[in-house]
């Protein structure tokens, strides 16, 4: 992205759908000239991931790549015949680490022997998630210590931490993607944009000759993407790179055909982006109110999302609230105590001078 380009205007004030119903799981759709819409299935409550393949010269470009699992194998190899029909795949673009983007790429890109494009955050961090196989460390039982998650809540999320569905599948070596790189694919130049808090370094893909954008996870129509804080990194502060990262999106064009991974590609960028920034900051004021006295962030968590049951929730849940918290302690809205082997948040009300003094990191 141009740092010269200016905002463009809103023009969509909802969402529109060109496609009402997807394509079944396993299925395709053609969404404009020489650009395919993959829908992946996905073993769990959200059951899909869409992918996408780009015509190029003489072969394709696919953009991610589903789980690491025999029925993504599956589905790949019905696409390599029916609509690559033989050619060959030129290249893989992965948007980010995550296992339903990046779980097949190492496959891929053996099979295939084509370069891999992403950033070098999302590459870096295949290699860094924490796995409990062989045990926890002390540094994920005292992060969930910390957050106050009952000792028997823990196992469940262990399990769920080491699930093969979520195993790396990292390639040997890979091309480095960096902001406003341009990609020549075919006749068209795809634009990268790269956001953050989801992920590290998130690649979006901005196509302005046919005005689409691949969004990946950084927009998505209907659901909110999650926004972690997690053992590797407990004091990181991911929500004020998500909220500075959409409002940085809105130097992308409101014309363009948002291609997100998850449900159905949609018009009105801007709109979507201003409902994302306003759940959070909704977010965050809730949780002040509730922050008159000290809470844990278990008990926090439970009042944000009150209905969450399964381990998998409850780890999602989990960061996603640390992750408001430490946005809110960087900005000396609250404070935070180490109280036994459990933080207690509250709201801070004091001068800007022991505010100031709040944002010195104690060693
Ligand atoms: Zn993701």
């Amino acid at each position: 992205m141009s740092y010269y380009s200016t905002p463009a205007a809103q023009k969509h004030y909802e969402l529109s759908f060109p496609w009402e119903t997807p394509p079944e799981r396993g299925d395709w759709q053609t969404i404009a000239d020489g650009v395919v819409w993959l829908r992946m299935p996905l073993p769990f409550g959200l059951d899909h991931i869409n992918l996408y393949l780009l015509r190029h010269d003489d072969g394709w470009v696919i953009v991610d790549t589903g789980l690491g699992t025999e029925q993504t194998r599956e589905v790949w190899e019905r696409v390599f015949i029916e609509v690559m029909e033989g050619a060959p795949v030129k290249a893989i673009i992965a948007t980010h680490f995550h296992y339903d983007h990046a779980g097949s790429l190492g496959w891929l890109a053996k099979r295939f022997k084509c370069p891999v494009y992403m950033t070098r955050g999302e590459y870096n961090a295949l290699f860094v998630s924490p796995s409990s196989k062989g045990g926890m460390s002390w540094q994920m039982a005292q992060f969930f210590e910390r957050s106050g998650i009952p000792k028997d809540t823990v196992p469940g999320m262990l399990e769920i931490i080491s699930d093969d569905n979520y195993e790396h599948d990292a390639p040997d070596s890979y091309s480095r993607l960096v902001d406003n790189q341009v990609l020549r694919i075919g006749n068209y130049d795809w634009e990268i944009v790269i956001a953050s808090g989801h992920s590290p370094e998130h690649a979006c893909l901005y196509n302005r000759q046919a005005n689409l954008f691949i969004s990946g996870d950084q927009v998505l129509p209907r659901i909110t993407s999650s926004v972690c804080v997690t053992a590797t990194e407990p004091d990181a502060n991911p929500l004020k790179d998500w909220l500075e990262s959409l409002q940085g999106l809105r130097v992308v064009s409101d014309d363009v055909l948002v291609l997100p991974a998850h449900e159905r590609p949609f018009y009105g960028l801007h709109y979507r982006l201003g409902q994302l920034i306003e759940h959070h900051h909704a977010h965050l004021d809730e949780l002040l109110v509730e922050m008159n006295e000290a809470k844990t962030a278990d008990e926090l968590m439970w009042f944000m999302f009150p209905r969450v049951r399964s381990s998998f929730d409850i780890l999602l849940a989990n960061g996603e609230v640390l992750a408001h918290l430490n946005f809110l302690l960087g900005e000396g809205r609250i404070t935070r105590r180490l109280i036994g082997e459990c933080y207690r948040y509250q709201r801070f009300i004091g001068s800007s001078e022991s505010a100031a003094e709040m944002q010195v990191t104690h060693v």
